[in-house]
C-alpha cells in the first residue's frame, strides 16, 4: 500500500516526548469530580501525559448513556488548569470540532465508528482547515486498511501535520480472548507504508478487560509503536460506559512501570553484526521457503490436470483431512503451534485449489484452445 503523508514528527510538537506517549483518562466524562480526581492521580505519576475523556459517545443503541455533552468541555478545561495535563476528546462531526476548538481542547481524535464513514471524516477535515491542532485517527471498526489510510489522508489534506494513528483493534467474528481483534499485521502494514506516521495503541478497546492490557501494551511497544491510550477511571465499578475495561490510576501506574521499552535503533557494532548475520540466514531460509512453495504449486497444477483428464473433483475431503492432520502433528513435533500450522495450511490449500480450478476450467471456458 502507498501512503504519502506530510507529517511533523511527534518529538517536534509534543513537549518532552518520551515513549510511551500516554493518553489516559475515563472512557466518558461523567462529573467534574470524576474528571479532576482521575486527572490529578494520573498527573501525579505521569505529568507528561494527555488526559482523555469522551464528551459525546457513539453508542450502538439509543437510550443508553450517550455522553455528558457540552458541560464536559468545562470540566476538561478545569482538568487542564488544575493538573497541567494536555486534554483530548473524540469528535464525530464538524460541530464537535468547533465546540472543542472554542473550549481549548488540545488534541482531537476521530473514533472507530467515524473513520468508517468518509463523508463524516471529510466534514471533520473541512472543519479543521486552517487549524493547528494534533489529530489522532483511530482505525475503522472493520479491518479495512484503505479506510484508515483514507481518513488520515483526508485530515492531512486539510493541512493537519500533527497527525497520528490509533490502533484499537477490529471487529471480528472469530472466537478470541479480545474484545476487538488486534490484527497487528494491519497496524504493521500502515507503519510500513508510512514509517514517519506516529502510531498509538489502545489496549483498552482491544482487550476489553484490564487483565490483558499489560500484554497488549508490551506488544505494542515491541512493535515500536509510540504511545498508548488506556482508559482510566477513578472508580471503574460505577463507570457509565466501558466499565469492564477501565483501570484505576494506580493500576495504570503499575502497567506503565512494568513496560519494558526496548530500543528501536542499533548503535553497538557487535550487536549489529550478529543481527545482520541472523537476518541473512532468515533471508536465505525465506527464499528457500518461496522456492519450495513455488515447486509445490507447480505439482498442484499437475495434479489439477490429472484430475481434469480423469474427471475427478478438485476437493477430495478425506485426503485433505488426512494431509491436514498429519501436517498438524508434524508441526507439533517440530515445535510449531497448531494455530500457526493451521493458518499456513489454509493459505496453501486455498492457493492450491485456486490453481486447480484454473486448470479444470481452462478447457471449458476457452473452447477451441
Ligand atoms: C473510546 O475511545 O472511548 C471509543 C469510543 O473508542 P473507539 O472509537 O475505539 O470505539
Ligand atoms: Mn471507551
Amino acid at each position: 500500500m502507498k501512503l504519502e503523508l506530510d507529517i511533523i514528527p511527534l518529538a517536534d510538537w509534543f513537549p518532552g516526548f518520551q515513549k510511551p506517549l500516554l493518553i489516559a483518562g475515563p472512557c466518558s466524562a461523567e462529573s467534574e469530580e470524576q474528571m479532576l480526581d482521575t486527572g490529578r492521580q494520573i498527573a501525579a505519576f505521569y505529568p507528561n501525559s494527555i488526559f482523555r475523556a469522551g464528551i459525546w459517545k457513539p453508542r450502538t443503541r439509543p437510550n443508553t448513556f450517550e455522553g455528558i455533552g457540552d458541560i464536559g468541555l468545562k470540566w476538561m478545561k478545569a482538568v487542564k488548569e488544575q493538573t497541567g495535563l494536555l486534554t483530548a476528546t473524540e469528535v464525530a462531526n464538524a460541530e464537535h470540532v468547533e465546540k472543542c476548538l472554542k473550549a481549548g481542547v488540545d488534541i482531537l481524535w476521530i473514533g472507530a465508528r467515524t473513520t468508517v464513514n468518509p463523508f463524516s471524516v471529510q466534514d471533520i477535515a473541512d472543519a479543521l482547515k486552517g487549524v493547528d491542532i494534533p489529530i489522532f485517527v483511530k482505525n475503522p471498526i472493520n479491518p479495512d486498511l484503505q479506510l484508515w489510510a483514507g481518513a488520515l489522508e483526508r485530515v492531512n489534506n486539510a493541512g493537519i501535520k500533527k497527525l497520528a494513528a490509533i490502533h484499537r483493534g477490529f471487529h471480528s467474528f472469530d472466537n478470541s480472548p479480545f474484545r476487538n481483534s488486534p490484527k497487528w499485521e494491519l497496524a504493521i502494514e500502515l507503519k510500513t507504508a508510512c514509517p514517519q506516521l506516529p502510531m498509538i495503541c489502545d489496549p483498552s478497546h482491544i482487550s476489553g478487560k484490564p487483565e490483558l492490557i499489560p500484554y497488549i501494551a508490551q506488544k505494542a511497544m515491541d512493535l515500536d509503536m509510540d504511545g498508548l491510550m488506556i482508559e482510566t477511571h477513578n472508580d471503574p465499578s460505577v463507570a457509565l460506559s466501558d466499565a469492564k475495561q477501565q483501570v484505576k490510576p494506580f493500576q495504570l501506574k503499575e502497567i506503565i512501570d512494568d513496560i519494558n521499552i526496548r530500543s528501536s535503533t542499533i548503535d553497538d557494532p557487535d550487536f549489529r553484526d550478529k543481527l545482520d548475520e541472523l537476518r541473512a540466514i532468515i533471508r536465505k531460509l525465506d527464499n528457500d521457503l518461496l522456492e519450495l512453495l513455488s515447486k509445490r504449486m507447480a505439482i498442484s497444477r499437475q495434479i489439477g490436470e490429472y484430475k481434469r483428464d480423469n474427471s475427478v473433483t478438485i476437493l477430495q475431503v478425506a485426503h485433505w483431512k488426512k494431509l491436514f492432520e498429519e501436517s498438524l502433528s508434524t508441526g507439533n513435533v517440530l515445535g510449531l503451534p497448531e494455530e500457526f500450522v493451521k493458518g499456513m495450511y489454509q493459505l496453501i490449500h486455498d492457493e492450491s485449489i485456486r490453481r486447480q480450478t484454473e486448470v479444470m476450467n481452462f478447457k471449458k471456458n476457452t473452447p477451441g484452445k
